[in-house]
């Protein structure tokens, strides 16, 4: 259990922030809030984000604030995350009121928020916190986007997720849920009724490599909790992320033998340490450069890979081994492949050439005042820079609003 108190005064309190201004993608004050106290430490905390108990949890902080803590040099980086979350913690407890900055000339505006996980959350809030009237539309029967519908329980708690929203909801949105862009309304319609809108759907769609009965989409299945029977089952995972191994952990805990397949070496996967880790000890296994072959009666047909350097690609690229070919008895093929966004939605907007919304330097999309940002735009998929598009959008949005 780690001292809190004692890892706070560890803080060198460097001038030059590596922490906040290279690691931190908000740019949080760090070293400000680890020196504060109570209201202070989460005024300043919440001045740059609204999600301090989930960043605080779920970021990968050893590639972000704590990789750039001078600590890390001389001992080990400070516990920024811990620390930043037992802010957060602290302003649910004591009904912590988020600080407002009401502007006279923009409390007539209304503001459209298309999706109500962590980019549009922090859009709404940094946009409502300046007097802006803001709705947020989101398809799913609750907020939280994949904060509830993409990372599981066992990592970040649902409870810790309301309370985290209930604060931001305080700053007074509207919220309308069962609403879905393309189906329950359109862009048009909301540019009747709205000065702007920002638009952060994610990019939930799975990439699907394979078909068949008994193959699955990961991002489905934790999108919608509707699994099969997984107990006694063979389950493999395909694919390298934490969306993967949080498939793996989901699998293993309500009964299966899981195995992550990925392609490259467990030092290439795109998945966080901690958490390949922790899904070691709950028992999954891995099988690593294997690429799968073909699912077909109950058999996995798999081959084992070597890493060769690619000229003009700077990871290394997996090239299957002639005569390595093996299978694997397997009840259940779950693809965790990527995702990219619902074609059918982002249609009307211009795309860039990995098939999102593309924006300029404003985060402005090529319908005028319509907005967007985190996975929809192909923002790099961590909940922190989703929030930091968010936070950024507010700010965009604003100046265009006070200028026209
Ligand atoms: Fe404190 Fe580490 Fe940031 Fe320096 S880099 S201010 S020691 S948290």
């Amino acid at each position: 259990m780690i001292n809190l108190e004692l890892e706070k005064s560890r803080c060198l309190n460097c001038a030059h922030r590596p922490c906040s201004i290279e690691g931190c993608p908000l740019n949080n004050d760090i070293p400000d809030f680890i020196h504060a106290e109570g209201q202070n430490a989460m005024d300043i905390v919440y001045s740059k984000t609204v999600l301090p108990s989930i960043c605080g949890r779920i970021c990968p902080h050893y590639k972000q604030c704590q990789g750039s803590c001078v600590h890390g040099k001389i001992d080990n980086p400070l516990e920024i995350g811990m620390i930043e979350a037992s802010i957060g913690d602290e302003a649910i407890a004591t009904d912590y009121k988020i600080k407002t900055n009401i502007d006279n000339d923009l409390v007539e505006k209304h503001v459209a928020v298309i999706g109500g996980g962590p980019s549009g959350l922090t859009c709404a809030a940094f946009l409502a916190r300046r007097g802006i009237k803001v709705t947020i539309y989101e398809k799913h029967n609750e907020l939280g986007g994949l904060l509830v519908h993409g990372i599981p329980e066992f990592r970040l708690s649902k409870t810790t997720v309301e309370q985290t929203i209930k604060l931001i909801l305080d700053l007074g949105i509207e919220v309308k849920l069962n609403q879905e862009l393309g189906k329950d309304f359109t862009i048009d319609g909301l540019k009747l009724v709205h000065d702007a809108i920002y638009i952060a759907i994610g990019a939930n769609e799975p990439v699907i490599t394979m078909e068949g009965s008994n193959v699955y989409s990961a991002n489905v299945l934790l999108e919608d909790k509707n699994f099969p029977d997984f107990t006694n089952k063979k389950v493999a995972i395909s694919g390298g992320g934490n969306t993967a191994i949080d498939m793996a952990r989901v699998a293993k805990r309500m009964g299966a033998e899981a195995t992550v397949v990925y392609r490259r070496s467990e030092k290439q996967m795109p998945a966080e340490p901690r958490e390949v880790d922790d899904a070691s000890r709950d028992g999954v296994q891995f099988m690593l450069q294997t690429n799968i072959l073909n699912f077909e009666n109950n058999k996995l047909k798999c081959i084992k890979t070597e890493l060769i350097k690619l000229e003009d690609d700077d990871r290394l690229s997996p090239v299957n081994i002639d005569g390595t070919e093996f299978e694997i008895d397997c009840d259940y093929l779950i693809l965790a492949n990527g995702s990219c966004p619902n074609k059918k939605i982002v249609n009307e907007f211009d795309l860039n050439k990995g098939g999102y919304i593309s924006v300029n330097e404003n985060l402005e999309t090529s319908i005028e005042n319509v907005f967007a940002g985190g996975d929809v735009i192909g923002t790099k998929a961590t909940v922190a820079w989703a929030s930091r598009n968010g936070r950024d959008a507010a700010e965009k949005i604003i100046n265009k609003l006070k200028n026209n």
